[in-house]
């Protein structure tokens, strides 16, 4: 059976980065289907988590920070728009980082040229403002006072709501793998059997899209398992909510966190990758191994949380790049097709710019940052961005 009118784009994933793409595109006059196997925002969805951090600072690469410095008030804009402001967080983010780390220092003067807000702290008033936390004699902060947290699963559900409203179609539909076709893609085939045409196909299917393109992509996106914890705080003990704690990264022990968001607890997360994860079928249940490092964790950054319960975990996989960077490109055999996605686990934050940047390039061309290019994508883990 066929589905009928043909649209001008079909975006398949309605994760962060292709709602907002679906967003943008109608933003840019055209009609628009957006599709999802399981739901915007999912529980297997990257995007399905409940909170993901949105700062500035990157180190070295300007290009991220400009795209977050972009992306925010846009986020801002949408919670505004629709009454639910709540949606961003203003917990600022601390940089905790110790002497002689290049990538703090880059961080320092990429935000001192791009003109972001942000205060330097020495370990004597980083211990002075935030008690609850232990830091090492060599340690020094940056707070990003304006940064904060974005309430995930929630915002994208947001950006689909308002995108429908605004004219975008949206059906739950598993889309097949598209037939092999050299030059133009006409459409694409749902396990309903339903036939969807489109003049562009925009493939945002984060840690799925190897599984759609494995010869292309099985190689080049790396889904990881990741875990995130929460831990109970004391009761009647504000010190590890907003505004007492801040949202914090360690670069160093790979470790980042947020306060007590609407009293789910401090939320705790190693970034390093974790086991290579299938996003349909892997176990949603953490692991000893985890849970034991977290715990561990926890006990010395946060002493008077030494003995706190786990009250509610998560389990999710980071969709990643041989480096980090992002892929945005043509398919390179069919020139109606992107592929969109290796958010490596910084990505949720920057959807609007995500999908203001793939909608004007679908819509209108113009060359693609080589950065986000398939060629620059590698078969082997390298993470420089992070
Ligand atoms: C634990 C964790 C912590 C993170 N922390 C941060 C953070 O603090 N800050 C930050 O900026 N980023 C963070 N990230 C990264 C960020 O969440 C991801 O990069 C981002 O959500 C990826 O979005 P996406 O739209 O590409 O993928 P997804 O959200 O996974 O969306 C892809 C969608 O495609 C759909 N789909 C797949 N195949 C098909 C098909 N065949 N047919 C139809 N639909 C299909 C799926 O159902 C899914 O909904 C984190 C990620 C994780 C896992």
């Amino acid at each position: 059976m066929s589905a009928g009118r043909a649209h001008d784009a079909i975006v398949i994933g309605a994760g962060v980065f292709g709602s907002w793409t679906a967003h943008f595109l109608r933003k840019l006059g055209a009609s628009v289907l957006l599709l999802d196997a399981y739901g915007p925002a999912n529980s297997r969805a990257s995007s399905g988590g409940e909170s993901r951090i949105i700062r500035m600072g990157y180190g070295a690469d300007e290009i991220y920070t400009r795209w977050s410095m972009n992306a925010l008030p846009k986020w801002k804009g949408l919670f505004a728009q629709v009454g639910r402001p709540e949606l961003f967080q203003p917990t600022g983010v601390l940089w905790i980082e110790h002497e002689g780390q290049q990538y703090a220092l880059d961080t320092l003067a990429t935000l001192r040229r791009l003109g972001v807000r942000f205060e330097k702290l020495s370990v004597a008033q980083l211990r002075k403002r935030y008690p609850q936390i232990h830091f090492e004699d060599d340690c020094w902060g940056i707070l990003e006072p304006e940064s904060g947290v974005l309430m995930a699963r929630r915002a994208v559900q947001v950006v689909v709501d308002q995108a429908t409203k605004d004219g975008v179609a949206y059906r739950c539909e598993a889309v097949r793998p598209p037939a092999e076709t050299h030059g133009h893609l006409s459409e694409i085939v749902a396990a309903s059997g339903d036939k969807l045409s489109a003049a562009n196909f925009v493939f945002a299917c984060g840690a799925w899209l190897p599984k759609i393109f494995p010869d292309l992509l099985g190689k080049r996106v790396f889904p990881s398992r990741q875990e995130v914890f929460f831990f109970g705080v004391p009761p009647g003990d504000c010190r590890f909510a907003p505004p007492a704690m801040p949202t914090w990264l360690k670069v160093k022990d790979e470790f980042y966190g947020m306060p007590d968001i609407e009293n789910r607890g401090l939320k705790i997360a190693h970034d390093r990758h974790g086991a290579a994860a299938d996003p349909d079928t892997q176990s949603r249940a953490v692991s000893p191994e985890a849970l034991a490092l977290a715990k561990e964790y926890v006990a010395r950054r946060f002493p008077v949380l030494r003995d706190a319960p786990v009250v509610e975990t998560r389990v999710c996989q980071y969709e990643n790049t041989s480096n980090g960077d992002f892929l945005i490109d043509r398919h390179p055999q069919m020139e109606n097709v992107w592929l969109v996605g290796g958010g490596s686990g910084h990505g949720f934050k920057h959807g609007p710019s995500m999908g203001e940047y793939v909608a004007e390039r679908v819509l209108r061309g113009g060359a693609i940052e080589p950065r986000f290019s398939l060629a620059t994508k590698q078969v082997a883990q390298r993470r420089a961005v992070f």
